[in-house]
């Protein structure tokens, strides 16, 4: 059965680019004869608010889709993700990184190798602290996050490793899958549990896409390199491959990104003011599918 799933983090307001995603994801799941599972990913409790929360299941009733009860909100399984953690803390291949970011900066400016930008910031390679210092660290409370270590996970997989890959399916036309190298490296030794929230976006959302059986997972070109990670995070814990697609972004008139932090309206502002569903079906009209 065709699943996929919309998956909001309510850090802020929806806006029109949402409105998008979550309409673009409902169409496909409709053309399949499948079903769009909605998850709110309010991991990182540091930003997310109830209020945004309730506004997500307002917006997306107000623009007519459904979705299957209960759903799933990943604060209310934490311990979820620290056992998916604790995986990969077994495998050998996460190591404590207890960097503060005034440290972590002044490492990647003195290292060329560590230049590149990647898709979360800039790209970082370490390495585990000899097990002395990290006891006493742990002894005095210094918080401490888990990096994924691309160096150990290239060893333990040895020529597997160059086979990773991903299913891509296109958005328009024939809706072709083709299939390409992974390259998680791009990461470079990524945050994989967060000192504040003890788990990352990365490692909730690849858990829950397997438990929930999702075979496809449809959201926005934003979010298009984090499939290279994502792949890497299902073959070390062993869970199913889903298929991928990206669909194009909603932009300002200055081409850039609308985001939740602009001023473009909410879907709950234009809601009250009385804007019509068909309104925004209209205004977003060119990038949806129908
Ligand atoms: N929660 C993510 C966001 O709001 C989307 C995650 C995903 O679709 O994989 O940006």
């Amino acid at each position: 059965m065709f699943r996929t799933r919309f998956a909001p983090s309510p850090t802020g307001y929806l806006h029109l680019g949402h409105a998008l995603s979550a309409l673009t994801v409902a169409h496909f799941a409709r053309q399949a004869g499948g079903e769009m599972l909605l998850r709110i990913e309010n991991t990182d409790f540091t930003r997310c608010r109830d209020e945004y929360e309730s506004a997500i299941f307002d917006d997306l009733d107000w623009l007519g889709l459904d979705w299957p009860t209960p759903v799933r909100r990943q604060t209310a399984h934490f311990p979820e993700y620290k056992k998916a953690l604790q995986k990969l803390i077994d495998a050998h291949v996460v190591y404590r990184c207890f960097l503060s970011r005034k440290e972590l900066m002044t490492i990647i400016d003195s290292n060329p190798e560590m230049s590149a930008h990647g898709p979360d910031g800039p790209v970082y390679f370490g390495q585990p602290l000899p097990a002395s210092e990290e006891a006493h660290l742990i002894e005095q409370g210094t918080p401490f996050a888990w990096r994924l270590s691309i160096r150990a996970a290239r060893d333990m997989l040895c020529t597997d490793w160059s086979d990773i890959s991903y299913a891509e399916r296109s958005s328009g036309g024939e809706m072709l899958v083709a299939r390409h190298k992974a390259t998680p490296e791009i990461f470079g030794d990524a945050v994989i549990a967060r000192k504040d929230i003890g788990t990352s976006y990365h490692l909730a959302s690849v858990h829950d896409d397997a438990l929930q059986g999702i075979t496809h997972v449809i959201r926005g070109d934003d979010l298009k390199q984090a499939v290279h990670l994502h792949r890497l995070l299902q073959v070390l814990l062993d869970l199913p491959e889903p298929v991928y697609q990206h669909h194009r972004l909603l932009t300002d008139d200055a081409g850039k990104k609308l985001s939740k932090r602009d001023e473009s309206p909410s879907l709950k502002q234009m809601r009250e003011s009385g804007v019509r569903t068909a309104d925004v079906k209209a205004q977003i009209a060119d990038l949806l599918q129908d």
